[in-house]
C-alpha cells in the first residue's frame, strides 16, 4: 500500500546513513579467505512488501555471499522432497551452541539439533544429493532461488565455493563423523561439495529479498502467484528461523527484533514479517556469535519503526 511504501522510502535512507556512521562495525569472517577482504563499511537494505514493490538504500544491488541464509532454501527444497520425513534426520530444537559446533552431533548420536546448524544443514545437502550428481544436486538449488527470486542472473561464487572446499575442515569433521553414524547417504566429500556451493550463492539485498517473499505470502511465489510451498510449511520453516536462525544468538535477536530470520557469516540477514514484508540486510562485519552487527542493529530499528513483530 502507498502509504507503507512512503514511510519506507523515508527510513530506509536515514537508516543507512545513521549506520554510516557507526565505529563499531564488528569483524569480517576471516576463516573463509575471499570473504575476509570484502569492506566493512558495506550496507545495503531491501524491503519487499505483499504487493511486490520493492523499497531499497544503500548497497542494496551489490551482491555478496549468502552463505547461511542458503540453509533456509536448502530446507524447502528437501521439505518438498521427503515431508515430514525429513525430521527422523534432523531435529528442531536450538542448539545454544555455535554454527559449527561438534559437540552436541556426538552426544545424540549423529543427528544434529536443527537445520540451520552446520551439521544438520549438510544432512539436508544430503538429502537433496539423493541420487544425483554434486553439480546437478547444486544446479537444483541454483535454480530453485533464482525462480524464487524471479531472476536468473544468481549465481554461485565458485572462487567462495573452492577457497571453503580447501579451507572447512570443520565442516568436513561434522560431515564425516554423520556419516560414521549412518546420517549421510552419500560420501562426505560429494555433500561438501553441495553444502559449500550453495553456501556460496551470491546475491544482492533485493534479489535476497525477493527470494525470501514466499514466506511472507503464505508461499505464494510474487510474479507467478503460484503456490511454491504451503502455507503450513512456511510457517514451520518460519519459526525455525525464529527459534535457530542466529545459533546461539537466536534468542536475543528475537528479543530484540521479534521477528523470524536466518544469518549468513557473509554478513547478510533475511528477515520475515509474515503477511508483511520480506527483508534483506547485509553489513559484512559480525557479532561474537557471528550474526551481522549492523544488520541486527537495523532490523531492530526498522521493526520498532514499523511496530512489526510477530508477538
Ligand atoms: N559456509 C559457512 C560454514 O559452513 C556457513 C556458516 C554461516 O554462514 O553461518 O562455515
Amino acid at each position: 500500500d502507498g502509504g507503507l511504501n512512503a514511510r519506507l522510502a523515508g527510513m530506509l535512507p536515514d537508516i543507512v546513513q545513521q549506520m554510516a556512521s557507526r565505529v563499531e562495525r564488528g569483524e569480517v569472517a576471516r576463516y573463509i579467505p575471499p570473504l575476509a577482504r570484502i569492506d566493512p563499511r558495506k550496507f545495503g537494505i531491501a524491503v519487499v512488501l505483499r504487493d511486490n514493490s520493492v523499497l531499497v538504500a544503500g548497497d542494496a544491488d551489490e551482491e555478496f555471499s549468502i552463505q547461511s541464509i542458503s540453509k533456509v532454501f536448502s530446507l524447502t527444497l528437501a521439505l518438498g522432497k521427503k515431508g515430514d520425513g525429513l525430521w527422523s534426520r534432523v531435529g528442531r530444537e536450538p542448539s545454544g551452541d555455535a554454527f559449527n559446533s561438534i559437540v552436541l552431533l556426538e552426544h545424540e548420536k549423529g543427528v544434529p539439533r536443527n537445520p540451520f546448524i552446520n551439521a544438520g544443514a549438510i544432512v539436508i545437502a544430503d538429502v537433496l544429493l539423493a541420487t544425483h550428481q554434486p553439480k546437478e544436486a547444486i544446479g537444483e538449488i541454483l535454480r530453485f532461488v533464482q525462480s524464487l527470486a524471479d531472476d536468473d542472473r544468481i549465481s554461485v561464487d565458485r572462487h567462495v565455493a573452492q577457497a571453503e572446499m580447501a579451507t572447512g575442515f570443520a565442516n568436513a569433521a561434522l560431515a564425516n563423523l554423520l556419516k560414521a553414524n549412518g546420517n549421510l547417504d552419500n560420501l562426505p566429500t560429494h555433500v561438501l561439495g553441495v553444502y559449500h556451493h550453495q553456501c556460496a550463492l551470491s546475491m544482492s539485498c533485493r534479489q535476497l529479498a525477493r527470494a525470501g517473499f514466499f514466506l511472507t505470502s503464505g508461499g505464494r511465489h510474487p510474479v507467478t502467484c503460484r503456490q511454491v510451498v504451503a502455507p503450513e510449511r512456511t510457517r514451520r520453516i518460519s519459526a525455525l528461523m525464529m527459534t535457530c536462525g542466529h545459533y546461539d544468538g537466536s534468542g536475543d535477536f528475537a528479543f530484540r527484533v521479534g521477528v523470524p530470520a536466518k544469518s549468513g557469516v557473509g554478513g547478510g540477514i533475511l528477515a520475515i514479517v509474515p503477511g508483511i514484508a520480506s527483508i534483506a540486510v547485509w553489513s559484512p562485519g559480525l557479532n561474537q556469535q557471528g550474526n551481522s552487527l549492523l544488520g541486527t542493529e537495523a532490523l531492530e530499528i526498522l521493526c520498532r519503526q514499523m511496530n512489526w513483530s510477530v508477538f
